[in-house]
């Protein structure tokens, strides 16, 4: 059976759609999608214009948990790592269940703000001891029910971390719960692998860092990998911090990105998160790659990690997504507003993300965010196409910001000028509404359990 929808205007791959018909199949994907028609009187009709629903690229759900709580100062100098101590005693804490409360919380809200599918970049595997749990998949398990609950789409990508410093230092024990030689990493992996084809989720991989995963350990989970999917999504935090940068030159004489790409298969399956700090030559070879650069604005204006220099990744036509990473901010919109006033302030110029064929800011940025991300999660979440997955907003045009407004307009006030509320009037997911009138159906329960389990781990 084919569902339909019609839309006046309809945000598509190649710009904005007039009298557009969107049809979708049994499994939630865009059968065909028609521009110029006249609907029947038995299709209903989308009540603003729709867009793409936008791939997050990045998360640590559990973080979401204390997003906000670490905004006062304790040294002079507080910078990423004194964060990352606080984040470790959060994280020290926390069981399944209450993982599975943060995550379901947390997945509400990105339903509700566009955001329609995640990749969990997940670390936290074993109890607080750093035991592993009898099913080593435990925490995992917590994200993939949260996901199926909330309706949201899921890449799995399980962390390897074995080291807390370049050279094989070994790992403190605040990281107990996160360490997994290779071999376990692998067979985790094949656990998950049939979970996660249960519930339609992708099943990838992480690297945590060059400073977390030696070399030999790097080249060994790949190839078990390439072994089990030979196409999974491989992401890495890399270059995010000065100090990582001059760690690496300090113990390989390269730059983390250099070396990466010196000894790595680094390719289009690849997503290097963060990449604040790449010299041009850097730049250019990643981007020939194929990779998407992972940018995650307000969690790096959080943390003080440096402006990725954006102007240079689009002169190489780098491919590039957006992630809430910690969470300090969950909202496509407001992440990308930051990454382009972010380029504002560093340049002293205006439109940065606008070039000679796409110079409408928002929808530049709204299209970069969907492709890159789509690339990055290995899923076919790539827009209002033809075999992707019917995956799309509808924009609120009676919201004071948006009201009497062309769609470009519209997208443009959405993403620059809805102050912090949501012009967002529905969110559908696989061709089913998910989020109406702005709210998702689980709302209430998800965020009453989020707030509960913020105030447990507050207390203990
Ligand atoms: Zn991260």
């Amino acid at each position: 059976m084919i569902s339909h929808l019609f839309a006046e205007h309809a945000l598509l791959p190649d710009g904005w759609g007039r009298d557009v018909l969107l049809q979708w199949n049994e499994q939630g994907q865009w059968h065909a999608i028609l521009k110029g028609q006249t609907p029947g009187d038995h299709v209903p009709r989308a009540t603003g214009p729709v867009l793409p629903g936008v791939p997050n690229f990045h998360s640590h759900a559990f973080q979401r948990a204390l997003a906000g709580l670490t905004e006062y100062r304790s040294h002079a100098s507080d910078c990423f790592w004194s964060w990352r101590t606080l984040m470790y005693r959060f994280a020290e804490k926390l069981n399944p269940e209450q993982l599975e409360a943060i995550a379901t919380g947390l997945y509400v809200e990105m339903l509700e703000a566009g955001f329609t599918s995640v990749c969990e970049f997940h670390y936290l595997h074993h109890d607080a001891q750093g035991h592993v749990y009898a099913d080593p998949a435990e925490m995992s398990l917590s994200l993939l029910r949260a996901a199926k609950r909330t309706g949201i789409g899921l890449t799995l990508l399980p962390v390897l971390y074995q080291t807390s410093g370049f050279g094989g230092v070994a790992p403190t024990p605040g990281q107990c719960r996160f360490i997994n030689s290779a071999e376990a990493m692998l067979r985790l992996l094949d656990r998950l692998r049939p979970l996660c084809q249960a519930e339609s989720a992708r099943l990838g991989l992480a690297p945590h860092s060059l400073r977390a995963v030696p070399p030999d350990s790097l080249q060994e989970v790949l190839a078990g990998l390439d072994a089990m999917d030979a196409t999974a999504p491989i992401h890495i935090h890399i270059a995010e911090q000065r100090a990582e940068v001059d760690a690496c030159l300090a113990w390989s004489g390269q730059r983390p990105v250099s070396w990466l790409l010196d000894h790595a298969p680094v390719d289009e399956r690849w997503c290097l998160v963060h990449a604040t700090h790449m010299d041009a030559q850097e730049h250019q070879r990643a981007a020939q790659r194929g990779v998407v650069a992972g940018l995650c604005p307000t969690t790096e204006a959080n943390l003080g990690d440096g402006i990725f220099e954006f102007n240079t990744w689009q002169i190489h036509k780098g491919k590039w997504g957006i992630g809430s990473d910690s969470h300090i901010t969950v909202h496509p919109a407001e992440d990308l507003m930051m990454l382009e006033y972010s380029q504002r302030l560093a340049l002293r110029q205006r439109n940065v993300a606008a070039n000679a064929t796409q110079p409408d800011v928002a929808e530049a940025l709204w299209q970069g965010a969907v492709a890159g991300g789509a690339q990055a999660a290995g899923r076919p979440v790539a827009g209002l196409a033809v075999g992707q997955q019917a995956d799309f907003i509808v924009l609120d045009p009676v919201h004071p910001a948006l009201a009497g407004l062309s769609p470009e307009m519209m997208l443009a006030s959405h993403v620059f000028a809805s102050s912090r509320t949501s012009a967002i009037a529905q969110v559908w997911l696989s061709g089913q509404p998910l989020v109406q009138e702005g709210r998702h159906a689980l709302h209430d329960v998800a965020m009453a359990g989020l707030v509960q389990v913020r105030s447990q781990l507050l207390k203990g």
